[in-house]
């Protein structure tokens, strides 16, 4: 048996079985150059997924790379709450701008999950309420609370949860009774179910409603603009708080807009992000309206959060996004990987829709006919890709989305390369 194959035999032995982890042959990088990462055998790939829309930037970033080295050689790798960090309070005044959230305030964690953990936390004890609103369809992390508003029993380990959560329909359309209806008419259909869940499921007091811009393990569902506003309009009737997450959306990954929500012109109460912040460092956050971030007396819930290192990554990982622009950026080579995915559907009747903005595209896989989902299909174009050299993502409702995010870095001639292995491993199994 191989050194890699060896490999793969003492993860099996040592680490939990539920750890999914992706191809038959589970790849280990071992090195990576901007978009490209190499694995332990020598193969080379291009990184349409930037590890889980983690690597924002792609792999071996200097200026990154030289804000963390600058952070060790200081020798100041501690990890406390109790100390003034002038990087943290750098970043969260940045952050807080960035959010056009008047007075924003800023809260430092490690991750997704703690990061609506703590909105969740804030809003239930700010609302007195445990009662949720989450979309259909969601996906807000795997800790006890945030598993209590995930809107797919597959995605959750467990159904005991501290929120009482109702789910409202999402901007999901494909399989939606809704679906051949026009933006309008789909929201105004979304928003009476809005209506008909707070009025006959809920006992009238809900603190808020959490939901993804554009569903990210969801397959990339994306709402017509405007969904949210409509939504909003109706929560705030009752003084119902709203959340966005913007785990996977943030940082001009869409393109048009720096944050997800912003496609609806609404001001949230908070958002969350992690993922991409650090480049590839654990950091999370929760940014807010004063009075939302304020309204617990006591949440030293984060030992770790907004450590020196972790800030440090995330400072210079901000800086290279908004001094080159990547918002634009993310704009152009994702209109341009659009249009090439739209040109390889036309010719592949498995492809039943194709969806996304910016650089977060879906590529949802069925039968043209009854637009039965294809789980195995999408499996068989993971395994072919990755044959080719290119990493993909997969998700959606059943397994048969395949998601490209790559770093907002990515160029034109990569997203050219990407397309020509995307068509052939496309092509190939659906021979
Ligand atoms: N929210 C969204 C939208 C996510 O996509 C994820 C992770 N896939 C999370 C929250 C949870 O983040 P983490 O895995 O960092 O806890």
């Amino acid at each position: 048996m191989g050194e890699h194959s060896k490999l793969h035999e003492r993860h099996k032995a040592v680490m939990p079985a539920w750890l999914g982890l992706y191809y038959n042959d589970p790849i280990e990088i071992a090195s990576g150059q901007g978009c490209r990462v190499t694995d332990a055998e020598g193969n080379e790939y291009i990184d349409f997924f930037a590890g889980i829309l983690t690597n924002m930037l792609g792999y071996s970033i200097p200026e990154v790379n030289a804000a963390m080295k600058e952070q060790i050689d200081a020798g100041v790798l501690h990890s406390s709450t109790l100390y003034l960090i002038r990087q943290q309070i750098e970043l969260a005044e940045r952050i807080a701008k960035l959010s056009e959230i008047p007075d924003a305030k800023v809260f430092f964690v490690n991750s997704g999950s703690e990061a609506n953990e703590a909105a969740l936390l804030m809003a239930t004890q700010k609302r007195a309420s445990n009662q949720i609103l989450a979309l259909r369809n969601s996906y807000h992390g795997r800790s006890f609370g945030t598993m209590g508003v995930t809107g797919n029993r597959g995605w959750s380990a467990s159904s005991l949860t501290p929120v009482n959560t109702r789910y409202v329909h999402s901007g999901y359309r494909l399989r939606s009774p809704f679906k051949d209806y026009s933006d309008e008419a789909f929201i105004a259909a979304c928003v009476d179910d809005l209506r008909d869940v707070i009025a006959t499921q809920t006992a009238g007091d809900v603190a808020a409603m959490i939901a993804e811009p554009i569903q990210g393990v969801g397959g990339f569902a994306t709402p017509p603009d405007g969904f949210f506003k409509a939504f909003k309009e109706v929560l705030d009737e009752s003084g119902i708080l709203f959340i966005s997450d913007e785990v996977q959306t943030g940082w001009g990954r869409t393109g048009e807009h720096f944050w997800g929500i912003q496609a609806h012109d609404i001001v949230p109460d908070a958002m969350t992000f992690a993922k991409g912040l650090g480049n590839g460092v654990a950091i999370g956050g929760v940014v807010g309206k004063p009075e939302f971030m304020d309204s617990i007396s006591a949440l030293s819930i984060s030992t770790f959060g907004g450590n020196p290192l972790a800030t440090a990554a995330a400072r210079a990982t901000l800086d290279y996004v908004t001094d080159h622009d990547l918002q634009s950026h993310a704009h152009k080579i994702g209109s341009y990987l659009f249009d090439g995915v739209r040109r390889i559907a036309d010719e592949v009747p498995g492809i039943i829709d194709v969806r996304g903005r910016g650089l977060m595209l879906g590529i949802e896989l069925g039968d043209p006919g009854d637009l039965r989902p294809d789980t195995e299909l999408a499996g068989q174009i993971l395994e072919a890709t990755r044959e080719r050299g290119l990493l993909v993502g997969k998700g959606g409702l059943y397994g048969n989305v395949i998601r490209m995010a790559p770093p907002l870095t990515l160029s034109e001639d990569e997203a050219k390369d990407g397309l020509a292995i995307l068509a052939d491993a496309v092509t190939a199994v659906s021979a």
